[in-house]
């Protein structure tokens, strides 16, 4: 019921072209029943030979009908969909600018494709209830209590009684039977998956198969679930089975009714039944069978429809990213950042191990700080929790002595870069992806930012210069071309803070000189924390935080740390001394 007045509400905006909507369908369904009616006329006065003309007129009235129901039909169709289009459009809206809104663990938690399956088909399943389901009702509702009404009055009302007392047990066998198929087809789909994946694992382990000549019992495996899988099949087709055949034979028995006992009642004469009427009974009957139809079909559509508008809901009620509109404005850093006993965990499904505990270091201005240790250690955590993608569980970090949920999500955000290894670049041109770091930069200042990051002769080899496309993701560039874009783009957004995760470690040796020069550039000024496995990252830097799963293990400078002859000497000895 809740959910109902929820739903409600989404017409509100469009309720002129709904009634509009609405009136139509009433028209068409009083037009359909006019047919019936005006034969009982006819043949009531057919007798008499000089009231041909009055066939004439009634030929011309129907047809005049009959094109006026056209256009009413035309407009249920486009205007009654474009309902539809506009709530689903809204909701759309709403749905896309709630998820922009979403933390990073929504993300982390949700797949992709589970996402796009809400804003896509559950969305559709809801537009096509809100425009369908009340107009299809209605449309239904009027023909049957319009039919019962015409033949109760204009027939016979004990006809009309009985053939509306056999219409209930119809609805009631197609809506319960309509379940069974649907269950029973889902079934068979899950058993097709079942199938698909068992083939397709079967497929790609081929080689081992035969590398341990294991084919019978592959055989063996694919024979088992092919049992499952027409045992869900056949049970589905059962389904079907009974579902059509039970709809035909009630449909079957209707006009058998209307046929017997019409007949019966003409035969005998009862209450003045003539041949008009008969006619116009086994007309109206034929009348009923599709309101039926589609009243079954209208349960299945609110089920669907429903259950999508539920997880749309469910959607739309997730916890947002706290944007505190109203918090202080971060106009950059003057003194210090200062992490003090932050604890953090993932709020995970399966996991919930603190990955930082009681972490305490202070970032100054203008410095570099490099964080070195193992992987898994929580390098990229720290680098998150600065520009709040995640929450700490407890403790405070603090920009110049205030707490960051203090400031305002935009302008923490906005002061803040942060390059990484997995640059991701959107669909479009290389300016689009540069000029993603501040839509108000002109031309030279994009490409002032695009020489700073060494890019910009690479783009100006390509035809199309800073208007190449670059595929998807840029799938067209190579690893190096994509982060030096990524860094021109952190150029245009000149973040007073600069976040550098393991900026550089995926690529070779000459890309990585190109590269490190463009980041040398990028830090100058800045604040900087940087993760780094390179010996000349860390070595310029002005404090050193050695991070493991137990915590920060030291920090110093790369001299202090060296002469102390703890983690990170070893750490050096073992790995960068190779370099
Ligand atoms: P590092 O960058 O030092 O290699 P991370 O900060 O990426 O380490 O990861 C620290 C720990 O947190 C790892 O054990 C990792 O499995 C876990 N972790 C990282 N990201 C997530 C996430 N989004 N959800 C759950 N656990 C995560
Ligand atoms: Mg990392």
């Amino acid at each position: 019921m809740l959910m109902l007045k929820e739903f409600v509400k989404y017409y509100k905006p469009h309720l002129k072209l709904f009634i509009i909507d609405l009136v139509c369908a009433f028209v068409v369904s009083i037009c359909n029943l006019v047919y019936p009616y005006l034969a009982q006329k006819i043949l009531n006065n057919i007798n008499l030979s000089n009231e041909l003309m009055l066939i004439v007129y009634i030929g011309i009235a129907l047809l005049g009908i009959y094109i006026l129901k056209a256009l009413f039909n035309f407009i249920i169709q486009y205007w009654g969909h474009k309902v539809g289009v506009l709530i689903q459009a809204d909701m759309r809206k709403k749905l896309f600018n709630k998820l922009e809104k979403l933390p990073f663990s929504y993300f982390d938690n949700n797949k992709t494709g589970t996402i796009m399956s809400r804003i896509i088909n559950d969305l559709m399943e809801i537009s096509e209830l809100a425009h369908h389901g009340p107009e299809d009702l209605f449309l239904s509702f009027i023909t049957l209590v319009g039919a019962f009404i015409l033949i109760f009055t204009t027939v016979n009302y004990k006809l009309a009684l009985l053939v509306f007392a056999v219409i209930p047990f119809i609805i009631i066998f197609a809506v319960y039977r309509r379940r069974r198929m649907k269950n029973a087809s889902k079934k068979m789909r899950e058993e097709v998956g079942k199938i698909n994946a068992s083939v397709e694992s079967s497929i790609s382990g081929i080689r081992v198969t035969k590398a341990y000549a294991n084919d019978e019992y592959e055989a063996y495996k694919f024979d088992k679930s092919l049992v499952d899988f027409k045992r869900a099949r056949m049970g589905a087709y059962k389904q079907m089975g009974y579902f059509f055949s039970g709809m035909n034979f009630f449909t079957d028995f209707l006009y058998l009714i209307a046929l017997i006992v019409g007949a019966y009642f003409y035969a005998k004469s009862i209450d003045g039944f003539d041949h008009a009427d008969y006619t116009a009974y086994i007309l109206y009957i034929t009348m009923l069978i599709n309101p039926i139809r589609t009243l079954t079909n209208i349960f299945e559509q609110i089920q669907n429809g429903m259950t999508g508008f539920e997880r749309y809901q469910e959607i739309l009620n997730e916890k947002e990213e706290d944007q505190n509109e109203n918090g202080l404005i971060f106009n950059g850093l003057k003194n210090k950042i200062k992490f003090k006993n932050v604890s953090f965990s993932y709020q995970n499904k399966d996991q919930e191990r603190e990955v930082l505990s009681n972490i305490s270091f202070e970032i100054n201005k203008g410095e570099t700080t490099a964080l070195v240790g193992p992987s898994g250690g929580g390098k990229t955590t720290i680098c998150h929790l600065l520009p709040r993608f995640y929450i700490q569980d407890s403790g405070e970090i603090l920009f110049d002595g205030v707490e960051s949920s203090k400031f305002t999500l935009r302008s923490l955000r906005k002061n803040i870069g942060l390059v990484s290894q997995d640059v991701f670049l959107f669909s479009g041109t290389i300016r689009e992806n540069i000029l993603y770091g501040n839509f108000e930069a002109n031309e030279e200042e994009m490409i002032e930012a695009s020489k700073k990051a060494n890019i910009h002769e690479f783009v100006m080899s390509l035809e199309k210069g800073y208007d190449t496309d670059i595929g998807e993701r840029g799938v067209k560039l190579s690893g190096g071309q994509k982060q030096r874009i990524s860094i021109a783009r952190a150029f245009l957004k000149n973040p007073d803070i600069l976040i550098l995760d393991e900026a550089t470690s995926a690529l070779d040796t000459i890309t990585e000189v190109m590269i490190q020069e463009a980041i040398a550039r990028l830090s100058q000024g800045r604040t900087v924390l940087v993760v780094a496995h390179r010996l000349s990252t860390i070595k310029n830097a002005d404090n050193i935080l050695v991070i493991s799963p137990n915590g920060i293990e030291e920090q110093g400078n790369h001299e202090e740390l060296l002469k102390k002859d703890g983690h990170y000497s070893h750490l050096y000895k073992a790995h960068f001394e190779l370099f």
